[in-house]
């Protein structure tokens, strides 16, 4: 287990209380990452944190913050890429029960995880690599950037985009899902996005009959999501679209305090909730620990605990359908008021599951 930082350690042990009580017995080792981890191992990303994961093939994990255009690199990055995860998966259903503007929402984003312009490569204004790029590409024919520009570099390998297609697709059939979208611009990105678009049209001859397939332009998508989202199934998106259009479906969800995620690799899986770290809100316990505590469902499942499974995620389904002890953001419309904090709500959830196991029993 990672706590992380923020808001991480407060859901995160939220989490941890809740898949303790599910009934599976848990021995968790704890390793802090990011800038509080400097201090202590000298890195924001400490081997033995790596080793213990790579041991024990899974892990639970709280966001960690990333300082915005300086500082150290982002960990969660790193992370994913030190292990090869490259699979982001985030399933977005609305409960019943929590404050949205839409009835029915039931969809996974699927994410490629290790490439496009979260890869690292990105060269600082001013600097002799820069001067360079500008020099090759003036050479090579093309429309040459100005040369007070900063550059990323955006990779996208047949390798990578073979892999996570056919995750997305292998994912679809074992879920009983029906269709996959390939979302893209390859319109204007006419090599990696077209690469992508073309690999997913070659995985996708593979599953013909069994599961459907669409392709649709990311900024296209993003109006049709906004008013249909019941017309989506699976979305399969490189890097950077991932990320964002997996913030817009929280938004569908009663919000990122819902949200839960899996970083896939063939060696481990790191589940974490779609939010950030939020410092501001750091240390009130008033956050919403759901997304962590889903991303522990997801865990028990990847597990193969199908039972604890079902019996947490019933818990939170009936605590926010309740809507008694919930946080202020599936407070909507009461300015907050009478709202739990996250230690109440994952107590109530808590409860609820120990109810339950009391009347199987009896
Ligand atoms: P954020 O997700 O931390 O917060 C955005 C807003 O979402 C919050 O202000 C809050 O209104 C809401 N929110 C988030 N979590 C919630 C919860 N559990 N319950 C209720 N509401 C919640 O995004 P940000 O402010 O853009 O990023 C803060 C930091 O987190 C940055 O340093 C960023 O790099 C980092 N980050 C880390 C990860 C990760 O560790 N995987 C993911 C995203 C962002």
């Amino acid at each position: 287990m990672i706590p992380g930082d923020g808001i991480g350690p407060e859901v995160i042990f939220a989490a941890q209380a809740c898949l303790n009580a599910t009934g599976v017995s848990f021995e968790w080792e704890i390793h802090s990452a990011g800038e509080g981890a400097v201090s202590r191992a000298g890195s924001p990303l400490p081997e033995d944190l790596l080793e213990s994961i790579r041991r024990n093939k899974v892990a639970l994990k709280g966001p960690i913050t990333t300082p915005i255009g300086g500082g150290i690199r982002s960990v969660n990055v790193e992370l994913r890429r030190k292990l090869d995860l490259y699979a982001c998966v985030r399933p977005c259903r609305l409960y019943p029960g929590v404050p949205s503007r839409y009835q029915e929402v039931d969809l996974v984003v699927i994410r490629e995880n290790t490439e496009d312009l979260y890869g690292g490569l990105e060269y600082r204004d001013g600097s002799s690599e820069v001067r360079e790029l500008i020099a090759w590409v003036e050479s090579h024919g093309g429309g040459a950037p100005s040369l007070d520009s900063a550059i990323s570099l955006k990779p996208i390998s047949y390798h990578g985009s073979a892999r996570i297609a056919r995750f997305a697709f292998e994912y679809a059939l074992r879920q009983g899902r029906k269709k996959v979208t390939v979302v893209h611009k390859a319109n204007i990105m006419k090599y990696t996005d077209g690469l992508f678009l073309k690999v997913a049209r070659r995985v996708a001859s593979d599953y013909a009959g069994r599961i459907a397939f669409e392709e649709q332009l990311v900024d296209s998508l993003c109006m049709q999501l906004v008013q249909h989202p019941e017309s989506y199934d699976v979305l399969l998106l490189p890097n950077l679209y991932g990320d964002i259009v997996s913030d817009l479906c929280a938004g569908f969800i009663g919000g990122l305090g819902m949200a839960p995620g899996a970083n896939v690799g063939d060696q481990a899986v790191v589940f974490e909730p779609t939010h950030g770290s939020a410092p501001q809100y750091r240390g009130q316990d008033k956050m919403n620990p759901t997304a962590a505590i889903l991303s522990g469902v997801l865990m028990l499942r990847h597990l193969g605990e199908t039972e604890a499974a079902d019996r947490l995620e019933q818990a939170v389904c009936d605590v926010v359908r309740e809507g008694k002890f919930v946080t202020f953001d599936l407070k909507s419309g009461q300015n907050g008021f009478g709202s739990a904090t996250t230690r109440e709500m994952a107590n109530a959830i808590i409860r609820s599951m120990e109810s339950e196991m009391r009347s199987e029993k009896r």
